[in-house]
Protein backbone atom coordinates (compact mmCIF):
# COMPACT_ATOMS: atom_id res chain seq x y z
CA UNK A 1 0.00 0.00 0.00
CA UNK A 2 3.25 2.38 0.67
CA UNK A 3 3.83 1.92 -2.82
CA UNK A 4 0.23 2.56 -4.08
CA UNK A 5 0.08 5.57 -1.94
CA UNK A 6 3.09 7.06 -3.60
CA UNK A 7 1.60 6.12 -6.81
CA UNK A 8 -1.98 7.93 -6.23
CA UNK A 9 -0.14 11.20 -4.64
CA UNK A 10 2.55 11.15 -8.01
CA UNK A 11 0.07 11.04 -10.51
CA UNK A 12 -2.37 13.69 -12.30
CA UNK A 13 -4.64 11.97 -15.28
CA UNK A 14 -6.05 8.70 -14.31
CA UNK A 15 -8.21 6.36 -16.28
CA UNK A 16 -10.09 4.00 -14.67
CA UNK A 17 -11.03 0.54 -16.99
CA UNK A 18 -13.17 -2.21 -16.10
CA UNK A 19 -14.90 -5.22 -18.60
CA UNK A 20 -16.95 -5.87 -21.60
CA UNK A 21 -21.01 -5.79 -21.16
CA UNK A 22 -20.11 -4.18 -17.68
CA UNK A 23 -22.40 -5.55 -14.62
CA UNK A 24 -23.35 -3.91 -11.32
CA UNK A 25 -20.04 -4.79 -9.94
CA UNK A 26 -17.97 -3.08 -12.86
CA UNK A 27 -19.83 0.00 -13.05
CA UNK A 28 -19.92 0.21 -9.40
CA UNK A 29 -16.68 -0.25 -8.44
CA UNK A 30 -15.50 2.05 -11.16
CA UNK A 31 -17.52 4.73 -10.04
CA UNK A 32 -17.07 4.72 -6.52
CA UNK A 33 -13.50 4.65 -7.34
CA UNK A 34 -13.76 7.57 -9.53
CA UNK A 35 -15.87 9.19 -6.66
CA UNK A 36 -12.84 8.51 -4.56
CA UNK A 37 -9.96 9.80 -6.66
CA UNK A 38 -11.90 13.15 -7.45
CA UNK A 39 -12.44 13.63 -4.06
CA UNK A 40 -8.73 13.85 -4.01
CA UNK A 41 -8.91 16.33 -6.51
CA UNK A 42 -7.85 14.02 -9.24
CA UNK A 43 -8.74 14.32 -13.01
CA UNK A 44 -9.90 11.22 -13.53
CA UNK A 45 -12.58 9.55 -15.85
CA UNK A 46 -14.32 5.95 -16.49
CA UNK A 47 -13.73 4.27 -19.25
CA UNK A 48 -16.05 1.26 -20.58
CA UNK A 49 -15.66 -1.35 -23.69
CA UNK A 50 -19.90 -0.72 -23.98
CA UNK A 51 -22.63 -0.10 -23.25
CA UNK A 52 -24.08 -1.28 -19.63
CA UNK A 53 -27.78 -1.82 -18.81
CA UNK A 54 -30.19 1.15 -18.11
CA UNK A 55 -30.89 -0.28 -15.10
CA UNK A 56 -27.74 1.04 -13.61
CA UNK A 57 -27.93 4.33 -14.71
CA UNK A 58 -29.26 5.88 -11.42
CA UNK A 59 -26.01 6.10 -9.93
CA UNK A 60 -23.90 9.03 -9.91
CA UNK A 61 -22.36 10.69 -12.55
CA UNK A 62 -22.91 7.64 -14.79
CA UNK A 63 -23.51 9.81 -17.81
CA UNK A 64 -19.48 11.02 -17.50
CA UNK A 65 -18.54 7.35 -17.98
CA UNK A 66 -16.87 7.27 -22.06
CA UNK A 67 -17.65 4.41 -24.29
CA UNK A 68 -14.81 3.38 -26.41
CA UNK A 69 -17.09 2.36 -29.14
CA UNK A 70 -18.84 5.17 -29.80
CA UNK A 71 -15.87 7.69 -28.48
CA UNK A 72 -12.61 6.57 -29.90
CA UNK A 73 -11.25 9.55 -30.27
CA UNK A 74 -12.13 11.25 -27.05
CA UNK A 75 -11.08 7.86 -24.68
CA UNK A 76 -7.74 7.04 -26.77
CA UNK A 77 -6.53 11.10 -26.02
CA UNK A 78 -7.15 10.53 -22.61
CA UNK A 79 -5.54 7.02 -21.99
CA UNK A 80 -2.41 8.46 -23.98
CA UNK A 81 -2.47 11.45 -21.18
CA UNK A 82 -2.72 8.93 -17.88
CA UNK A 83 -0.36 8.36 -16.04
CA UNK A 84 -1.93 5.83 -14.11
CA UNK A 85 -4.97 3.54 -15.45
CA UNK A 86 -6.50 1.48 -13.42
CA UNK A 87 -8.24 -2.07 -14.60
CA UNK A 88 -11.08 -2.85 -12.21
CA UNK A 89 -13.11 -6.44 -12.39
CA UNK A 90 -11.51 -7.94 -15.24
CA UNK A 91 -7.86 -10.12 -14.98
CA UNK A 92 -7.00 -10.33 -18.87
CA UNK A 93 -6.87 -7.96 -21.39
CA UNK A 94 -8.89 -10.11 -23.73
CA UNK A 95 -12.15 -8.82 -21.49
CA UNK A 96 -11.85 -5.68 -22.56
CA UNK A 97 -12.01 -6.36 -26.14
CA UNK A 98 -10.83 -3.35 -28.47
CA UNK A 99 -10.14 -1.12 -25.81
CA UNK A 100 -7.07 -3.63 -25.41
CA UNK A 101 -4.89 -2.07 -28.06
CA UNK A 102 -4.42 1.56 -26.57
CA UNK A 103 -4.35 0.21 -23.13
CA UNK A 104 -1.77 -2.21 -24.21
CA UNK A 105 0.48 0.74 -25.90
CA UNK A 106 0.39 3.49 -22.59
CA UNK A 107 2.99 3.71 -20.79
CA UNK A 108 1.08 4.80 -17.69
CA UNK A 109 1.23 2.72 -14.38
CA UNK A 110 -1.10 -0.18 -14.61
CA UNK A 111 -2.99 -1.20 -11.47
CA UNK A 112 -5.14 -4.09 -11.47
CA UNK A 113 -7.91 -4.22 -8.43
CA UNK A 114 -9.74 -7.47 -9.15
CA UNK A 115 -11.23 -11.15 -7.67
CA UNK A 116 -11.08 -13.18 -10.79
CA UNK A 117 -8.49 -16.15 -10.30
CA UNK A 118 -5.47 -16.38 -12.90
CA UNK A 119 -4.35 -12.66 -13.55
CA UNK A 120 -2.58 -12.10 -16.84
CA UNK A 121 0.70 -10.08 -16.56
CA UNK A 122 -0.12 -6.88 -18.27
CA UNK A 123 0.18 -4.50 -15.29
CA UNK A 124 2.62 -3.25 -12.94
CA UNK A 125 0.48 -4.05 -9.39
CA UNK A 126 -2.10 -6.12 -8.71
CA UNK A 127 -4.17 -5.97 -5.89
CA UNK A 128 -6.05 -9.63 -6.36
CA UNK A 129 -7.91 -11.81 -3.68
CA UNK A 130 -10.27 -14.71 -5.46
CA UNK A 131 -11.78 -15.19 -2.19
CA UNK A 132 -13.73 -11.76 -2.41
CA UNK A 133 -17.53 -11.29 -3.54
CA UNK A 134 -16.90 -8.21 -5.96
CA UNK A 135 -14.10 -5.90 -7.16
CA UNK A 136 -16.65 -3.21 -5.19
CA UNK A 137 -15.96 -4.27 -1.67
CA UNK A 138 -12.00 -4.51 -2.79
CA UNK A 139 -12.62 -1.08 -3.82
CA UNK A 140 -13.80 -0.47 -0.10
CA UNK A 141 -11.12 -2.13 1.74
CA UNK A 142 -8.60 -0.16 -0.77
CA UNK A 143 -9.99 3.55 0.12
CA UNK A 144 -9.79 0.89 3.64
CA UNK A 145 -6.45 0.55 3.23
CA UNK A 146 -5.42 3.87 2.33
CA UNK A 147 -6.47 4.98 5.96
CA UNK A 148 -9.15 7.27 3.97
CA UNK A 149 -12.63 5.90 4.90
CA UNK A 150 -13.20 9.19 6.43
CA UNK A 151 -13.88 10.03 2.08
CA UNK A 152 -16.94 7.80 1.75
CA UNK A 153 -19.93 9.75 1.19
CA UNK A 154 -23.26 8.34 -0.02
CA UNK A 155 -22.70 8.66 -3.69
CA UNK A 156 -19.43 6.24 -2.84
CA UNK A 157 -21.27 4.05 -1.02
CA UNK A 158 -24.16 3.36 -3.71
CA UNK A 159 -22.08 2.07 -5.88
CA UNK A 160 -20.07 -0.30 -3.54
CA UNK A 161 -23.36 -1.35 -2.51
CA UNK A 162 -24.68 -2.15 -6.07
CA UNK A 163 -21.40 -3.93 -6.92
CA UNK A 164 -21.57 -6.14 -3.83
CA UNK A 165 -25.74 -6.84 -3.76
CA UNK A 166 -25.20 -7.70 -7.84
CA UNK A 167 -22.04 -10.19 -7.53
CA UNK A 168 -23.65 -11.50 -4.16
CA UNK A 169 -27.16 -12.26 -5.87
CA UNK A 170 -28.13 -10.25 -2.97
CA UNK A 171 -25.87 -11.13 -0.35
CA UNK A 172 -26.76 -15.01 -0.35
CA UNK A 173 -23.56 -16.74 -2.31
CA UNK A 174 -21.11 -18.45 -0.26
CA UNK A 175 -17.87 -15.63 -0.67
CA UNK A 176 -20.62 -13.33 1.15
CA UNK A 177 -18.84 -12.85 4.75
CA UNK A 178 -19.13 -10.78 7.85
CA UNK A 179 -16.83 -8.73 6.42
CA UNK A 180 -18.84 -8.13 3.58
CA UNK A 181 -22.17 -7.45 6.10
CA UNK A 182 -19.85 -5.09 7.77
CA UNK A 183 -18.91 -2.88 5.04
CA UNK A 184 -22.91 -3.02 4.29
CA UNK A 185 -23.75 -1.53 7.58
CA UNK A 186 -21.31 0.86 7.27
CA UNK A 187 -22.67 1.96 3.74
CA UNK A 188 -26.47 2.26 5.72
CA UNK A 189 -24.94 4.56 8.26
CA UNK A 190 -23.91 6.51 5.74
CA UNK A 191 -27.05 7.30 4.23
CA UNK A 192 -26.90 4.79 1.46
CA UNK A 193 -30.86 2.76 1.12
CA UNK A 194 -30.39 -0.62 0.09
CA UNK A 195 -33.62 -0.91 -0.14
CA UNK A 196 -34.28 1.73 -3.05
CA UNK A 197 -31.13 0.34 -4.70
CA UNK A 198 -32.45 -2.99 -5.03
CA UNK A 199 -35.69 -1.47 -6.61
CA UNK A 200 -33.24 0.72 -8.83
CA UNK A 201 -32.22 -2.84 -10.06
CA UNK A 202 -34.40 -5.36 -9.70
CA UNK A 203 -37.86 -3.42 -10.07
CA UNK A 204 -37.73 -1.65 -13.55
CA UNK A 205 -37.87 -4.15 -15.57
CA UNK A 206 -39.85 -3.30 -18.75
CA UNK A 207 -43.06 -5.90 -19.67
CA UNK A 208 -40.83 -7.66 -22.69
CA UNK A 209 -37.94 -8.78 -20.26
CA UNK A 210 -40.50 -10.35 -17.53
CA UNK A 211 -42.05 -12.15 -20.81
CA UNK A 212 -38.79 -13.80 -22.35
CA UNK A 213 -38.36 -14.62 -18.54
CA UNK A 214 -41.61 -16.56 -19.11
CA UNK A 215 -40.84 -17.62 -22.06
CA UNK A 216 -37.32 -19.10 -21.79
CA UNK A 217 -38.65 -20.94 -18.59
CA UNK A 218 -41.68 -22.57 -20.12
CA UNK A 219 -40.50 -23.00 -23.63
CA UNK A 220 -36.38 -22.65 -23.79
CA UNK A 221 -35.40 -24.40 -20.39
CA UNK A 222 -34.03 -27.75 -20.37
CA UNK A 223 -33.75 -30.04 -17.76
CA UNK A 224 -31.72 -33.53 -17.08
CA UNK A 225 -31.95 -34.91 -13.78
CA UNK A 226 -29.89 -37.58 -14.52
CA UNK A 227 -27.20 -35.23 -15.09
CA UNK A 228 -27.86 -32.58 -12.18
CA UNK A 229 -28.03 -29.76 -15.00
CA UNK A 230 -30.28 -27.62 -17.10
CA UNK A 231 -29.76 -24.98 -19.83
CA UNK A 232 -31.86 -22.44 -21.76
CA UNK A 233 -31.23 -21.24 -24.86
CA UNK A 234 -32.31 -18.18 -26.95
CA UNK A 235 -31.93 -17.66 -30.56
CA UNK A 236 -31.33 -13.78 -32.32
CA UNK A 237 -35.49 -14.20 -33.70
CA UNK A 238 -36.45 -14.95 -30.09
CA UNK A 239 -34.44 -11.87 -28.63
CA UNK A 240 -36.10 -9.49 -31.38
CA UNK A 241 -39.26 -11.00 -30.70
CA UNK A 242 -39.10 -9.91 -26.94
CA UNK A 243 -37.31 -6.41 -28.45
CA UNK A 244 -34.27 -7.33 -26.03
CA UNK A 245 -32.29 -4.63 -24.37
CA UNK A 246 -28.49 -5.09 -22.88
CA UNK A 247 -28.81 -6.16 -19.33
CA UNK A 248 -32.90 -8.24 -20.20
CA UNK A 249 -31.05 -11.50 -19.81
CA UNK A 250 -29.47 -10.87 -16.78
CA UNK A 251 -30.07 -13.32 -13.67
CA UNK A 252 -31.95 -15.79 -16.10
CA UNK A 253 -29.15 -18.25 -16.22
CA UNK A 254 -29.74 -18.67 -12.24
CA UNK A 255 -33.18 -19.40 -12.59
CA UNK A 256 -32.72 -23.53 -13.36
CA UNK A 257 -30.28 -23.60 -9.91
CA UNK A 258 -33.26 -23.41 -7.69
CA UNK A 259 -34.96 -26.45 -8.69
CA UNK A 260 -33.85 -29.22 -6.35
CA UNK A 261 -30.90 -31.23 -7.37
CA UNK A 262 -29.24 -28.73 -9.85
CA UNK A 263 -26.03 -27.70 -9.75
CA UNK A 264 -25.20 -27.18 -12.98
CA UNK A 265 -26.98 -24.31 -15.66
CA UNK A 266 -26.06 -22.81 -18.90
CA UNK A 267 -27.51 -20.11 -20.87
CA UNK A 268 -26.70 -19.97 -24.39
CA UNK A 269 -27.38 -17.19 -26.15
CA UNK A 270 -27.46 -16.85 -30.43
CA UNK A 271 -25.45 -13.01 -30.44
CA UNK A 272 -25.03 -11.24 -33.84
CA UNK A 273 -21.90 -13.45 -34.76
CA UNK A 274 -21.02 -15.81 -31.97
CA UNK A 275 -22.33 -17.47 -29.24
CA UNK A 276 -22.04 -16.78 -25.73
CA UNK A 277 -22.47 -18.57 -22.48
CA UNK A 278 -23.34 -18.45 -19.26
CA UNK A 279 -22.34 -20.79 -16.52
CA UNK A 280 -23.54 -20.87 -13.32
CA UNK A 281 -23.01 -23.85 -10.12
CA UNK A 282 -23.01 -24.69 -6.68
CA UNK A 283 -21.74 -27.52 -3.77
CA UNK A 284 -19.09 -28.99 -5.18
CA UNK A 285 -19.54 -28.47 -8.94
CA UNK A 286 -17.23 -25.65 -10.61
CA UNK A 287 -17.64 -24.03 -13.69
CA UNK A 288 -14.46 -21.73 -14.52
CA UNK A 289 -12.34 -24.77 -15.92
CA UNK A 290 -15.10 -25.80 -18.36
CA UNK A 291 -15.64 -22.59 -19.36
CA UNK A 292 -11.99 -22.54 -20.07
CA UNK A 293 -11.21 -26.04 -21.15
CA UNK A 294 -14.32 -25.82 -23.54
CA UNK A 295 -16.00 -22.46 -24.15
CA UNK A 296 -12.53 -20.28 -24.69
CA UNK A 297 -13.47 -18.25 -21.39
CA UNK A 298 -13.40 -18.60 -17.54
CA UNK A 299 -14.64 -16.98 -14.66
CA UNK A 300 -15.11 -17.89 -11.46
CA UNK A 301 -15.60 -21.01 -8.93
CA UNK A 302 -19.68 -20.95 -9.27
CA UNK A 303 -20.05 -18.16 -12.04
CA UNK A 304 -18.41 -17.94 -15.33
CA UNK A 305 -18.43 -17.68 -18.95
CA UNK A 306 -17.34 -17.93 -22.86
CA UNK A 307 -17.98 -17.50 -26.11
CA UNK A 308 -16.85 -19.80 -29.50
CA UNK A 309 -17.80 -18.99 -33.01
CA UNK A 310 -20.01 -21.88 -33.61
CA UNK A 311 -23.82 -22.32 -35.11
CA UNK A 312 -26.89 -22.50 -32.12
CA UNK A 313 -27.39 -26.10 -32.88
CA UNK A 314 -23.66 -26.82 -32.30
CA UNK A 315 -23.64 -24.88 -29.22
CA UNK A 316 -26.35 -26.76 -27.56
CA UNK A 317 -24.78 -30.02 -28.85
CA UNK A 318 -21.61 -29.15 -27.10
CA UNK A 319 -23.64 -27.86 -23.38
CA UNK A 320 -25.51 -31.65 -23.94
CA UNK A 321 -21.90 -33.28 -24.01
CA UNK A 322 -19.87 -31.59 -21.71
CA UNK A 323 -23.60 -31.90 -19.04
CA UNK A 324 -22.88 -35.85 -19.93
CA UNK A 325 -19.22 -35.68 -19.55
CA UNK A 326 -19.33 -33.71 -16.07
CA UNK A 327 -22.52 -35.13 -14.10
P1 LIG B 1 -21.95 -13.58 -16.70
O1 LIG B 1 -22.49 -14.96 -16.84
O2 LIG B 1 -22.62 -12.84 -15.61
O3 LIG B 1 -21.86 -12.87 -18.00
O4 LIG B 1 -20.44 -13.76 -16.27
C1 LIG B 1 -20.11 -14.40 -15.08
C2 LIG B 1 -18.63 -14.33 -14.85
O5 LIG B 1 -17.98 -15.09 -15.87
C3 LIG B 1 -18.05 -12.93 -15.00
O6 LIG B 1 -17.92 -12.33 -13.75
C4 LIG B 1 -16.71 -13.16 -15.60
O7 LIG B 1 -15.80 -13.43 -14.57
C5 LIG B 1 -16.82 -14.45 -16.34
N1 LIG B 1 -16.92 -14.35 -17.78
C6 LIG B 1 -18.03 -14.09 -18.53
N2 LIG B 1 -17.77 -14.12 -19.83
C7 LIG B 1 -16.44 -14.42 -19.94
C8 LIG B 1 -15.56 -14.60 -21.06
O8 LIG B 1 -15.92 -14.53 -22.23
N3 LIG B 1 -14.25 -14.88 -20.75
C9 LIG B 1 -13.82 -15.01 -19.48
N4 LIG B 1 -12.52 -15.28 -19.26
N5 LIG B 1 -14.61 -14.85 -18.43
C10 LIG B 1 -15.92 -14.56 -18.64
MN1 LIG C 1 -17.12 -8.74 -10.15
Amino acid sequence: MQEIKQILSDSKSIVITTHKSPDGDAIGSSLALYHFLKKKNKDVVVIVPDAFPEFLNWMVETESIIHYDTQVEEAEKLIEKADLIFSLDYNSLNRIGDLSNPLGKSEATKVVIDHHQDPADFADHYIVDTKSCSTSQLIYEFIENLGELDKLDKAIGECIYCGIMTDTGSFRYPSTTSKTHQIIAHLIDLGVDGSKIHQEVYDTYSEHRLRLLGHALTEKMKVFPEYGAAYISLSQKELKQFSFKKGDSEGLVNYPLSIDGIKFTVLITEKEDNISFSFRSKDDFHVNKIANEHFNGGGHIYAAGGMLEVSLEEAIKKVEEVMKQYN
